[in-house]
């Protein structure tokens, strides 16, 4: 059988340009998908450590004026990935993240930056590369929404035949909207500002674009699929969903066990996994060291790993705290968000030192040595489309305490009587979302603790819990399949 061919196109790719989970799932799929008959290129803007990344890059295509300058798609292999990479300089050649000047302030032109990569990816779909014409076009999250879009109206409205198309939304609270007054500098026609085309509340919504104009949409969870049918996640957009619901499927992530891998882990101070989980010990006291922690042996180490925002219940994390640290708990946090929480968490820090331990920023290492060090991983979300800091726990032996919602339901099994007796247990979930909820889910972890055999045995079943991309990557193929032409 021909392998299928399939253009991904997104803003992050691991390990090039992450912000957070949508990085890790674009990096991963093509493996993942590769062993399904499916051979994916991946596109993706060329920011500084995205260009800094690849070598040997040959430029394959190009424009000479995309939204305000020149710019050339590059074909490059890095990470295992087969790359095209938008070099546009007037877009993307600019200092910190993908999305945000240094001081933190969304770039004022990201819709067209945006835009740019999905007018890229119509071309590429229209067959603007020699030689190589996806069968499917897969974009993910708003910044690649208008792609469904410029397939649509491109071509004097007539359609774009021959590539079908799948849009999968990552986190609905994240719509890339956009003044209506900018129609016509995203090279829209006027007929796409329409109900049943870009518009969304009176602008254009690049989300509500990739959900109304793709043949299927998919979500990263069974239970946030269901979930954003109703006004409450909705986010403004479940009646379009509801809509839609036929074409909508909830399709749970994985992690990459390559990159994860508690055997194999440069950033882990010693090797274990289901087999040798003593090695976890050497990462215990390493991280202690690494974050001030006094050494405590016969209480646990909650750790944290956040994007510190309303989402993650990073507000709900510090009204915990007494009552983690009234349990003999101590915390290892890394994150970095809203200016608030972060002040919060340092004072949290201050006042508590050798019992908590706060790093604000990101980094990647210590993300991995807190997995493999803590004893929980804490994971308060109040919506959390699949969450993949569970999935990392799961595999690094660090029970995980969850909401339960979204991915972090279907994830995790709760420590019930019923699960215990049955052996099955990996975590514990709590409802609802409030400082209260997580204070009772830390009385059950306390009760767990204290009870070694059943402690031990729900650390080995999260150790040996299925986390990776088989069973997803099956469903990914089997939808490419349905819309290819
Ligand atoms: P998000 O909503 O932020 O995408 P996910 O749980 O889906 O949440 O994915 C988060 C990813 O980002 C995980 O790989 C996690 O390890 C990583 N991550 C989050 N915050 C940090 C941080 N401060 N430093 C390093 N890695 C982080």
């Amino acid at each position: 059988m021909t392998p299928l061919r399939v253009l991904s196109v997104a803003s992050e790719c691991f390990p090039l340009v992450k912000t957070g989970g949508l990085a890790d799932v674009v990096g991963a799929l093509p493996a993942a998908l590769a062993a399904r008959g499916v051979a994916m290129r991946t596109l993706i803007p060329g920011f500084p450590g995205v260009m800094g990344g690849i070598g040997g890059a040959a430029p394959v295509g190009g424009f000479d004026d995309l939204f305000g300058g020149p710019a050339r798609i590059l074909a490059a292999r890095a990470a295992g990935l087969d790359l095209l990479v938008l070099d546009a300089p007037h877009l993307y050649d600019r200092p910190g993240g993908p999305y945000a000047d240094p001081a933190g302030r969304d770039w004022p032109d990201n819709p067209g930056r945006f835009a740019a990569l999905c007018w890229a990816a119509a071309a590429i779909a229209r067959g603007a590369l020699e030689g190589w014409r996806p069968a499917v076009l897969h974009a993910h999250d708003w910044q690649a929404g208008l792609a469904a879009a410029y397939l649509r109206y491109g071509a004097g409205g007539a359609g774009t035949p021959g590539v079908g198309t799948v849009f999968t939304v990552h986190n609905l609270a994240f719509q890339g909207w956009a003044p209506a007054g900018l129609l016509g500098a995203l090279r829209l026609p006027p007929e796409a500002f329409h109900i049943d085309g870009v518009e969304f509340f009176g602008g254009i919504g690049a989300l509500k674009a990739g959900l109304r104009l793709s043949d299927r949409i998919t979500t990263v969870s069974p239970t946030y699929a269901r979930e954003i049918l109703t006004p409450e996640e909705g986010h403004g957009l479940d009646g379009l969903l509801r809509a839609r619901a036929g074409d909508l499927r909830g399709i749970l992530n994985g992690i990459d066990e390559a990159v994860w891998d508690p055997a194999a882990d440069p950033h882990l101070a010693a090797p274990f996994d289901a087999a040798r989980p003593e090695g976890r010990e050497a990462n215990r006291a390493a991280l202690r060291a690494r974050m001030g922690l006094e050494d405590d042996p016969a209480r646990p180490v909650l750790g944290v790993v956040t994007r510190l925002t309303g989402q993650k219940g990073a507000d709900l994390l510090l009204a915990a705290l007494p009552g983690a640290l009234g349990r003999g708990m101590s915390l290892a946090l890394l994150g970095a968000g809203e200016a608030g929480a972060e002040a919060g968490l340092r004072a949290a820090a201050a006042a508590h030192p050798g019992r908590v331990g706060v790093r604000i920023g990101y980094d990647e290492g210590l993300a991995h040595l807190i997995q493999g060090g803590c004893d929980a991983l804490l994971v308060p979300s109040r919506f959390e489309p699949c969450g993949l800091t569970q999935l990392c726990a799961l595999r690094y032996g660090a029970v995980p305490v969850v909401a339960r919602v979204g991915g972090l339901a279907d994830t995790v099994i709760d420590a019930n009587e019923a699960a215990l007796a049955a052996g099955v247990a990996t975590g514990i979930q709590f409802a609802p979302t409030t400082a209260a909820g997580l204070d009772g889910a830390l009385g059950r972890l306390d009760a767990l603790w204290r009870d070694r055999p059943a402690w031990e045995t729900v650390r080995a079943n999260a150790l040996r819990a299925p986390v990776g991309w088989a069973r997803s990557a099956a469903g990914y193929a089997d939808l490419y399949r349905e819309v290819a032409f």
